[in-house]
């Protein structure tokens, strides 16, 4: 298993992943994604787009604003219930969560902290809306995503006339205030959601959850985690939130242990419930057949993209030994993967070359993300592609240009990653050969 150090460090080596306003010193839990890093984080949202709502009939996507009538706050039990118990060391005045108090001593006294009785600590960030900052112009930035969801569930209902059971997806930015923030961009203050809410009638609500845990836990596998990183563990009574009946996690083996991925819930009617009852509207849904209005119930599979960003990279990290030298590879799923393909001469300054490597590329680049390097020896360049997850790369050397070479066939060279297999192809032929390649997801050249 990858050390967190090491992912982290390949990272902001290779552009992934910077801390949040590094020149003042960094900012505790934010975290800013690189020219990599934003590529592969929209990667990320992008397949679980297009296989959660684009290609099923049964799902509507959304994007709601992050800052909401802060009623909705109350109605979902934020304001009251969102906190973790804290406690403060009454010498070092460092605060800690009440279920992970950290064994280091006190700084000022050298021993055990002298803690308080725990208190609750809303994690809410607040902010004003309007020129007054006062009680009654402050609002919340967004914990979760899904009240939006709901908010919005008569909207949705009126407007795509969509028959139970059907889901209602939405990708945003959460914002909570941690007060342990950490394990890279494991737990930050600013992250971003993938949830969806699956409305049911009540009575197929378990048959449901059944099946959304199993279709999220074969999700991750498809786009590359190993089954035996990931695991479903059920949430014993005394953790169930307070809107839960009953929820599972996906955990990931991340390098600091099994550690949530995804959670899965069923959260019944609480939230339609509630927010009729604070909204004063009426949130039911017209059972077509037995003309009842019921409330339907709610499935929730809740992932995090910084988190599943995070455990794409890690499962994806190898080292291994190749002709005696250290290779590192990243081998993220084609879909994943930052830049599809890198286009490299072998030599930067014979024209030919450049000019038939700048073709391809100009070629490429109106299909896939490609790179054009020409800024080390070929040995170098294939490490870099390797490091940051290139499935493919394509060589121009003197034989594919220079005419005038006895040699000359007018073919590049198509490197794969992960069997390090390559094959020469007519130049003419390569974006044809790449697009299929990676529309199959074949990697066998
Ligand atoms: P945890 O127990 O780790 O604090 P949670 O159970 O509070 O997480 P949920 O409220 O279920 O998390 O949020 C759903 C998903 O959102 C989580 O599975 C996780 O992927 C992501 N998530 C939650 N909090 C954070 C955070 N602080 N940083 C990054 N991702 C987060």
């Amino acid at each position: 298993m990858v050390e967190m150090e090491t992912i982290v460090s390949l990272c902001k080596r290779r552009g992934f992943i910077f801390q949040s306003s590094e020149i003042y010193g960094g900012f505790g839990g934010f975290w800013d994604y690189g020219p990599l890093g934003v590529e592969l984080k929209n990667n990320v949202k992008r397949v679980w787009w297009l296989d959660m709502v684009n290609r099923r009939e049964d799902m509507v996507g959304l994007d709601c604003a992050i800052v909401m009538n802060p009623r909705v706050w109350e109605a979902s039990g934020h304001i009251e219930q969102f906190s973790d118990p804290m406690v403060d060391c009454r010498e070092c005045k460092h605060r800690f969560r009440a279920d992970d108090i950290p064994d280091e001593p006190c700084q000022v006294t050298g021993g055990e902290h002298d803690l308080t009785e725990a208190r609750q600590f809303n994690l809410m960030f607040k902010t004003y809306v309007g020129p007054v900052e006062d009680d009654a112009s402050t609002a919340y930035l967004r914990p979760e995503t899904a009240q939006g969801i709901f908010a919005n569930f008569d909207n949705v209902l009126t407007t795509m006339r969509k028959k139970l059971p059907f889901g209602i997806a939405q990708i945003g930015k959460a914002f909570r205030n941690e007060i342990t923030p950490g394990n890279f961009i494991f737990r930050d203050r600013e992250f971003e959601q993938m949830e969806i809410e699956f409305f049911v009638k009540p009575e197929d609500a378990d048959e449901w959850l059944k099946r959304w845990v199993t279709e999220r836990f074969e999700w991750y596998s498809s786009y590359g985690i190993r089954k035996d990183n990931l695991r479903l563990r059920q949430h014993d009574e005394d953790e169930l939130a307070h809107y839960s009946k009953e929820c599972w996690d996906i955990d990931y083996n991340f390098p600091m242990g099994w550690s949530e991925l995804e959670g899965i819930a069923n959260r019944g009617d609480y939230d339609l419930t509630q927010h009729a009852t604070y909204s004063g509207q009426r949130l039911v849904y017209l059972d077509p057949e037995t003309k009842e209005h019921i409330v339907p119930h709610v499935i929730e599979p809740s992932a995090g993209v910084d988190r599943s960003v995070l455990a794409f990279l890690i499962d994806a990290y190898h080292q291994e030994i190749v002709r005696k030298d250290k290779r590192t590879v990243l081998r993220l799923h084609p879909e994943l993967a930052p830049v599809k393909v890198a286009v490299l001469p072998l030599a930067r300054n014979r024209p030919p070359i450049v000019e038939m490597a700048r073709k391809i590329a100009a070629d490429l680049y109106k299909y896939m993300p490609a790179m054009y390097d020409d800024t080390a020896s070929i040995g170098r360049l294939y490490r870099r592609q390797d490091e940051i997850g290139t499935p493919f790369c394509v060589t121009v050397d003197h034989q594919s240009a220079i005419t005038d070479d006895e040699k000359y066939d007018g073919k590049v060279t198509i490197r794969e990653r992960d069997s390090m297999e390559q094959i020469r192809v007519d130049a003419s032929q390569v974006v044809q050969k790449l697009r299929e390649q990676l529309e199959e997801g074949s990697k066998t050249l």
